[in-house]
């Protein structure tokens, strides 16, 4: 039997589960505010899974997706354990935000500071409370409001074959072997040596039911592959891409956009993407592919100004395999065409 768990001066003894609420710096309004967390602590030692949601306050897919894994029966045996955090940026959520009320940027205030401003203090209760607990990690997001992105993994692989390995293993469509920023949950959590994925998927303030399904039975295969549940059966009619490279595609003018691309599609270099116009139609502009990949980002919005990121583009070594998986994972995971039995009734966009 392992040891009992401590978060937030709270014990979950082996083989129970516990919801906590861990304590923040509380409102102007004196309000008291804390992060809400549960813990699944398994009966028998094993890896400890950290799964993060809603650092950006706005991004909430990953809420319905830590529902829907909470509700799970193959989480009532598992080797290890699995905390799960639903919202951690409360502050941004209240406002509906992707900022603290500090105006800071959570993703880029770690590792934070007990004396530093409120993101600072934020990203530190995460790194004292959190973090030496866990083995490994997954952080949910989405785009930023108005922008969907294609369900992907990003990771910094380095040659890095087991983290290679568990980024594959969520089997979304597209890895994308990315940079990392500096002071984002992902970067420190890797300095520290811990295996970090982050999910993105859908946009902000919205839900997106693929992105959701992609994420439940992602988190599933990854507590699978970490050996803490049972050998999953996975899907097989696709498989994930890693790309090494992406492009963003900027307006080339300010105007009314008109997109001839929807996410996950193909596009060679010189393809056209967008018109861009007046409202007369008159100066209209086309934007053409810079490369050859797939759509994994997209805005929403069809009035951009010029220098505005408005596609991006995931570049592979075979494009035309990479594109078919993707189609099958659509189809895969689009409730109109999956065959397979699901117990959650889907989400009507
Ligand atoms: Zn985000």
């Amino acid at each position: 039997m392992q040891p009992a768990i401590t978060i937030g001066g709270q014990e979950v003894k082996a083989g129970t589960r516990a919801s906590i609420h861990l304590p923040l710096p509380e409102f102007y309004t004196y309000a008291p505010t804390t992060m809400p967390i549960h813990v699944v602590h398994g009966r028998n030692p094993g890896p400890c899974l950290l799964i993060t949601s809603t650092v950006h306050g706005d991004e909430i897919n990953g809420i319905e997706i830590i529902r829907r894994v909470l509700g799970h029966k193959s989480l009532s045996r598992i080797k290890g354990t699995v905390i799960l955090i639903p919202v951690v940026n409360v502050f941004g959520f209240v406002a509906r935000s992707r900022y603290l009320p500090d105006r800071r940027d959570l993703n880029r205030s770690f590792p934070g500071s007990p004396k530093g401003s409120m993101a600072g203090r934020l990203a530190h209760v995460m790194m004292s409370e959190l973090i030496p607990n866990c083995t490994h990690i997954i952080d949910l997001h989405t785009g930023a409001i108005d922008r969907e992105n294609l369900p992907q993994i990003r990771a910094t692989l380095n040659g890095d074959s087991k983290l290679e390995a568990m980024a594959k293993a969520f089997n979304a469509p597209v890895v994308l072997d990315a940079e990392v920023r500096e002071g984002t949950f992902r970067e420190t959590a890797h300095s520290l040596g811990i295996p970090t994925l982050v999910y993105e998927a859908g946009e902000a303030l919205r839900f997106d039911e693929v992105s959701i399904r992609a994420g439940v039975a992602g988190i599933l295969n990854i507590l699978s592959h970490l050996e803490m549940t049972r050998k999953r059966t996975r899907k097989k009619e696709h498989q994930p891409f890693i790309a090494k490279r992406s492009q963003w595609v900027r307006a080339p003018q300010s105007g009314i956009a008109r997109s001839l691309v929807a996410l996950g599609d193909r596009v060679s270099q010189g393809d056209d993407l967008a018109f861009i116009s007046d409202p007369f139609g008159e100066h209209e502009e086309v934007v053409k592919s810079p490369a050859s990949g797939i759509v994994i980002g997209r805005t929403r919005l069809p009035l951009v100004h010029e220098g505005e990121a408005i596609f991006h583009i995931a570049i592979f070594s075979k494009t035309s395999v990479a594109a078919e998986s993707v189609e099958n994972f659509q189809d895969a995971f689009d409730p109109d065409t999956d065959t397979t039995e699901s117990e959650e009734r889907p989400l009507v966009g």
